[in-house]
């Protein structure tokens, strides 16, 4: 069993650094905010995230996990440290690599001397950081004869289901330029059964197969998009996009940001990286269809009830970084609409992050009084409402599906003015309806 250090403790961290506890080896997480490391030390996730909770407390009572702010401490005994910092979007697009930087610097100095660390990068990296980062390390330990290995193994995991991707994941990427310490690595996760499969590359290679990976994710997303936006116009059902799960676009901490860096990377290498750019624009069109959508039933949006079903940007999560929900939101209040939202994880979080919008507990009371409901994050209970109360208690009874969640004609029986994305407006059944006029009434914010 091995000593690992993970350094940074939220998503891709926390899931590390647990899971590599429960196969037995003697874990510590290192992780630069003090409330954090207090909270974690109590058991208590700065996270939603399914399954993973009892595990850290699990191994945390069986004396395998430990936090601290403290790096000294965290690699006391380390024969890897695992960095996991966070590699967000900088402000010509591309990463911001200064988490990375930091993590390296401390990682080189507080080594105990004479050591040896395999430093493992799990953060998703610009293509060149590994190679750049063995040289920084060997610089910050500033001749204390402590030595380092560099091996990329970039994160594949969903947030949702991070632990069970941890535990079954389609493939391991080692990149490397010491098999030795390819090997070590692999070893550590021959313990997960059954054995993954694992890739054996360079670190060039590695850090490109992320990138490369999610590009071609969200190049999916955006072609399936765009493949319902013409289906919707010309109605043909043949090629109906409804099992290519069309939607408002992607979002989340990883595939804007990293088809954003990728994009970047390219430019300034002197490339033309159309597609990635039609790829993100098309995303960014998905917003406002859904907009176009609502205006196109109500107007104006000046003084309408806007209710929003899901804020995280997938289901299982309570992340919002770059969730669709977000920047529709922002896009509804700049058009004057007043915006009730409810998520079963991520309400918490939207506070701070969605003024002026009143967040509900429960899909019932977003529904209240509302002049539409859109649908954006696909959360199994969602799946599950009772749609006729739903209806009851909506002003006017127009939903906007950006997420294909329900039955096109199911829902117009059930008295619903429906629109899916890019699946045709379905008859509708009985009278005509029509809006009634904006209410003026405030609506309170909590
Ligand atoms: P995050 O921003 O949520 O978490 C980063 C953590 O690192 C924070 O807790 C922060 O306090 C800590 N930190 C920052 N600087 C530090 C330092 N110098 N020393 C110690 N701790 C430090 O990031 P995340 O979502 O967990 O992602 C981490 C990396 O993994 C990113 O590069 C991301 O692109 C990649 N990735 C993420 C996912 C995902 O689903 N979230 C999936 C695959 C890959």
């Amino acid at each position: 069993m091995a000593n690992i250090a993970v350094i940074g403790t939220n998503y891709v961290g926390l899931v590390t650094a647990a899971c590599f506890a429960e196969l037995g080896n003697q874990v510590v997480g290192v992780d630069i905010d003090p409330g954090k490391v207090e909270r974690l030390g109590r058991g208590q996730l700065p996270i939603y995230e399914p399954g993973l909770e009892e595990i850290v407390v699990q191994n945390l009572k069986a004396g395998r996990l430990r936090f601290t702010l403290d790096y000294n401490e965290g690699l006391k005994k380390a024969e890897f440290a695992f960095v996991c910092v966070g590699t967000p979007s900088g402000v010509e697009g591309e990463a911001d690599t200064s988490q990375v930087k930091s993590a390296a610097h401390s990682l080189g100095q507080y080594t105990p001397a004479k050591r040896s660390l395999i430093v493992v990068n799990k953060s998703t990296m610009p293509i060149g950081t590994g190679e750049w980062m063995l040289q920084a390390l060997g610089r910050a330990s500033n001749g204390s004869g402590a030595t380092f290995q560099v091996v990329s193994n970039p994160e594949f995991l969903r947030e949702g289901s991070a632990v069970d991707d941890f535990r079954h994941p389609d493939r391991v990427v080692l990149g490397g330029t010491d098999p030795e310490a390819i090997e070590r690595v692999a070893s550590l996760y021959r313990d997960l059964q059954p054995e993954p499969p694992i890739i054996r590359t360079d670190i060039p290679s590695a850090e490109m197969i992320k990138y490369a990976s999610n590009a071609f994710l969200a190049t999916k997303i955006s072609f399936i998009n765009e493949i319902a936006s013409i289906c919707e116009r010309l109605g043909d059902r043949r090629i109906s996009p409804e099992y290519l799960e069309a939607g408002v676009g992607y979002g989340g901490s990883c595939f804007p940001k990293d088809v954003k860096a990728l994009a970047h990377m390219a430019s300034m290498a002197g490339a033309h990286p159309q597609l990635l750019r039609a790829v993100m624009e098309i995303n960014r069109d998905m917003r406002r269809l859904v907009l176009q959508k609502v205006r196109a039933e109500l107007g104006n949006l000046e003084e309408r009830t806007i209710c929003v079903l899901g804020l995280a940007f997938k289901p299982n999560t309570d992340d919002l970084r770059e969730a669709p929900a977000i920047e529709i939101i922002h896009l509804l209040q700049s058009e004057g609409a007043r915006v009730k939202a409810y998520d079963p994880a991520a309400n918490e979080a939207a506070r701070e992050m969605l003024p002026g919008v009143e967040l509900c507990s429960d899909a019932y009371s977003v529904a209240e009084g509302a002049d539409a409901l859109l649908l954006l994050t696909p959360w199994s209970e969602f799946r599950r409402l009772d749609l006729p109360r739903v209806a009851h208690s909506m002003r006017y009874p127009l939903v906007v599906d950006g997420r294909n969640l329900y039955d096109p004609t199911d829902m117009v029986e059930r008295g619903f003015k429906y629109r899916a994305i890019g699946r045709p407006v379905p008859e509708a059944v009985g009278a005509p309806l029509a809006p009634p006029a904006p209410t003026v009434e405030p609506v309170l914010t909590r």
